[in-house]
């Protein structure tokens, strides 16, 4: 290893920022610090590998010229191609992408998928786009960043902003430039071109699964349990549904514009259909409103962060009463937040291990494309109860054994799986 990367991530290691980027690398300094991984070696995992930054034009539909960034950035492929979403955002950066890459990367690797990890996305504010813009925008950039992706290579997937459709055209524009149909180069697409049953579903299904196991551990008995969900999008809207369905009490949920809260329990039936219809959850008229930041603060067993990153600080973190704080979203506990949590004695579900059902169904979804053979939703549902059950264990274990909260427990586990890996394939030449 040159001086050079090694005084590079001395520097990084003593840097003060406080990026995305830095907190996911003091994440990963903590285990690498455990695992005792020898500097070199350590050198290479928190670095990113390969990063392209794209800037294309695209015709508005009133015939003027945008032009638009995108990423798409992998963290680390020792394990397998390199896989994760893409995100549409406005406010999306370089350093947000190298953090969910390297989040992809650990997550992969702690319920044992054969990928390594990557990000990419647009800075863009969908909902300001019509839908022919949002098609040949994301045509071109899918263009744009097939010099790196592919079903070997990269395989890109939903995040904030995007889903199915957006999926659809990329995997249609891939297949055009290589002149045949190649439905394992992204997943989360429509299973009409051979997205898997459940993969919608599967984030807050997994999510779902690790919370109640968690909760039984723990001693708390779901029946008699209250839950409040920020956010209540793709993953925290299934998570409430089935968190419900297990008898849990939904009693808080939010949106962008706010939430709201009802003692006894919200109709989750009409909150969907309110969010269907392009309604805002403030809207909603039978139960009070709060905001989000009242909503993170209630006093209630369960808290499932499922929005965006960053919601719980140093600064709130007092303020959080749940007993168990289930990480729907990517870092949305920075690691002044996790150590207060901690030493309150809450439990938190760490985002690699909770929220990781959305990529195990990928997993499953790239299998069956590579193979032409599609599994039923029954089969799906239960191999993805079994990789998160069996994933939650081996944490949950791990934490037992080295005395540590459930994050270190799966960044220790994660990040010694992509350290062998790293290590017997040697590094080339
Ligand atoms: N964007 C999701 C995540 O952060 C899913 C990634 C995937 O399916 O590749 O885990």
């Amino acid at each position: 290893m040159s001086d050079d990367a090694d005084s590079y991530s001395r520097r990084m290691a003593l840097a003060p920022a406080r990026t995305a980027l830095s907190i996911a690398q003091r994440q990963f300094d903590a285990a690498a610090d455990a695992l005792g991984l020898e500097d070199s070696l350590r050198s290479v995992l928190r670095e990113l590998k390969r990063e392209l930054v794209v800037h294309f034009p695209v015709e508005m539909d009133d015939g003027s010229f945008r032009v638009f960034t995108g990423f798409r950035v992998q963290h680390n492929i020792a394990r397998g191609p390199a896989k994760g979403g893409l995100r549409f955002h406005p406010a999306l950066t370089l350093d947000d992408v190298r953090a969910l890459a390297m989040y992809m990367t650990w997550k992969s690797a702690v319920v044992e998928l054969p990928f390594g990890g990557a990000k990419g996305g647009v800075i863009c504010d969908p909902k300001q786009l019509s839908l022919t813009e949002l098609e040949r925008m994301t045509r071109r950039f899918t263009t744009e960043i097939s010099l790196i992706v592919g079903p070997d290579r990269d395989i890109p997937a939903p995040d904030l902003g995007t889903g199915p459709q957006v999926m659809a055209w990329i995997m249609d524009t891939l297949s055009m430039h290589a002149g045949y149909s190649v439905p394992a180069a992204v997943t989360g697409k429509p299973t009409a071109i051979g997205g898997s049953e459940g993969r919608s579903g599967a984030t807050g299904r997994g999510l779902s699964t690790v919370t109640v196991q968690a909760m039984r551990d723990r001693g708390l008995d779901p029946s008699d349990a209250t839950v409040a969900v920020q956010g209540f999008g793709k993953v925290g809207c299934v998570t409430a549904e089935l968190l419900a369905a297990s008898g849990m009490r939904v009693v808080a949920v939010s949106d962008t514009s706010g939430g709201c809260y009802r003692g006894d329990g919200l109709d989750l039936v009409a909150l969907r259909t309110l969010k269907e219809e392009g309604g805002h959850i403030e809207d909603y008229g039978a139960a009070d409103r709060i905001s989000n930041d009242e909503l993170l603060r209630l006093d209630v067993d369960v808290l499932v962060p499922a929005a965006v990153e960053g919601q719980i600080t140093g600064a709130n973190a007092a303020g959080v009463r749940a007993h168990v704080i289930a990480e729907g979203a990517n870092a949305p506990v920075d690691p002044e937040a996790d150590a207060i949590l901690n030493d309150r004695g809450a439990l938190v579900l760490p985002d690699i291990l909770a929220n990781a059902g959305g990529v195990v169904v990928s997993y499953f979804e790239w299998v069956q494309d590579l193979q032409a053979y599609f599994w039923a939703a029954g089969e799906v549902n239960a191999r993805l109860k079994e990789v998160m059950m069996r994933s939650y264990h081996q944490v949950h274990a791990r934490a037992e054994q080295d005395a540590v909260p459930l994050r270190d427990a799966a960044y220790r586990i994660a990040v010694q799986k992509v350290a062998e890996a790293t290590e017997v394939r040697g590094i080339y030449p």
